[in-house]
């Protein structure tokens, strides 16, 4: 069968109608934490319709199609350039995508006056779709900073950012005076080119924003696997992988290493109290203390109900000792309010330091010791391993 260039704008057609049923699907499946994929969803039911229009060139009036049909192509660009914008939480640039398809729909009113015509007609929708797309591909770019996964992103830029470059080369060849061409139905070289990335793009990027919503939904799982949900720190199982590789490291350099534990004073009598809300937010106050004095080398998370967990690299016991005995006096000024009534609570701290080469079971097991030995001479104290063990006789 010949291709000839209304198939390939009807097989447009096709291709974001049945990627719109996808996107519709998708979107449901999706938690609420990944966004953007009615916005693509609603994108793709406008480029079905504007390549439906496209393709009805010579049998609806040309202001539906010419017009309409170009101002929704811009206008489904726009929404894909709105889609990226929400699902990377940035501001969706609504005029500069407004100033463009009203750009491209003045153009191409302009082009159906008397003595226009394609030529014009080209010239401005190619002007305003190479921003639209160049837009997209600078938007989704940007996203490789806070994606951990990352081939969506590049994916869905490297496909806009092609188009955008086919339109401008169809724009060049427009400019040059390319005598073979006429009008959009034309089968010109560059015709083609342009026409058949345009069919293939509306569907490689609709699976690079895909491949982008499933590539966050693998870290957000990551995220909860890893992060513990009240407060946001690395949970027990994270905290232990991360310090046993951290201590294998310490002995491979012959570094010192500490650890603290920490864990709130009655912690059951603020539950009692005040209930357990008031006793989850007391968790969430105490890590940001822990967040707030903690360095970005330290590895710390939540060791279990009331209890963290830190271990600071290269980090003699004074130091370690110095920085708990901080940290418990920040506690004691911090006030946590809950239905108008302040709480105020302390935390005690067991502190130790091992050589280079000791296992991670046995450093807590002394951190524990030291805690236990805080707990018992009145709570609110920072001791360290080895303690000094007093004999009640
Ligand atoms: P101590 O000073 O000896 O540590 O006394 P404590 O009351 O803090 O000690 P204990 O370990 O007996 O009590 C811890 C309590 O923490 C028991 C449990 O109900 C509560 N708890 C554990 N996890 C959570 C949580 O996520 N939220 C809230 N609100 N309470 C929790
Ligand atoms: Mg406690
Ligand atoms: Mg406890």
């Amino acid at each position: 069968m010949e291709l000839d260039p209304r198939t390939f704008i009807f097989t447009t057609t096709l291709a974001a109608f049945v990627m719109m049923i996808v996107f519709s699907v998708q979107a449901r499946s999706f938690p609420e934490s990944i966004k953007g994929f009615k916005t693509w969803g609603f994108a793709l039911l406008v480029a079905t319709l504007a390549s439906a229009l496209i393709a009805a060139r010579g049998f609806i009036p040309d202001l539906l199609s010419v017009v309409l049909g170009n101002g929704f192509l811009g206008l489904s660009i726009s929404l894909m350039v709105a889609a990226i914008s929400i699902f990377l939480d940035r501001p969706v640039p609504w005029k500069l995508l407004l100033i463009c398809v009203v750009f491209i729909m003045l153009g191409m009113i302009y082009s159906l006056a008397p003595g226009q015509g394609q030529q014009i007609r080209t010239m401005f929708a190619s002007t305003g779709n190479i921003v639209l797309l160049s837009v997209a591909a600078w938007v989704a770019l940007s996203g490789r900073n806070v994606l951990k996964f990352q081939f969506g992103v590049y994916f869905v830029s490297i496909c806009a950012g092609t188009s955008a470059l086919v339109c401008f080369a169809r724009l060049m060849t427009l400019l040059a005076g390319d005598e073979g061409y006429a009008g959009l139905l034309t089968e010109s070289p560059m015709q083609r080119i342009y026409l058949a990335t345009y069919s293939l793009n509306v569907l490689l990027v609709s699976i690079g924003f895909s491949i982008m919503g499933h590539e966050k939904l693998v870290e957000s799982y990551q995220d909860l696997a890893s992060h513990d949900e009240l407060t946001g720190l690395y949970n027990r199982r994270r905290f232990t992988e991360a310090a046993e590789q951290e201590i294998q490291r310490a002995q491979r350099y012959e570094r010192d290493i500490s650890l603290i534990l920490i864990d709130i004073d009655n912690f059951k009598a603020i539950n009692d109290t005040y209930g357990h809300q008031a006793g989850d937010k007391v968790i969430k106050d105490i890590a940001e203390v822990m967040c707030q004095n903690f360095r970005e080398t330290d590895l710390f998370g939540r060791y279990g109900g009331e209890e963290f967990i830190a271990l600071l690299p290269e980090t003699q016991l004074p130091d370690a000792a110095a920085l708990s005995e901080r940290m418990r006096g920040a506690l004691i000024q911090r006030t946590v309010t809950f239905e108008n009534k302040e709480i105020t609570y302390t935390a005690s701290f067991g502190v130790t330091h091992g050589q280079p080469g000791m296992p991670l079971d046995q450093l807590v097991g002394q951190a524990d010791k030291a805690l236990y030995h805080a707990k018992n001479s009145g709570r609110n104290r920072v001791e360290i391993f080895p303690v000094v063990v007093e004999v009640v006789s």
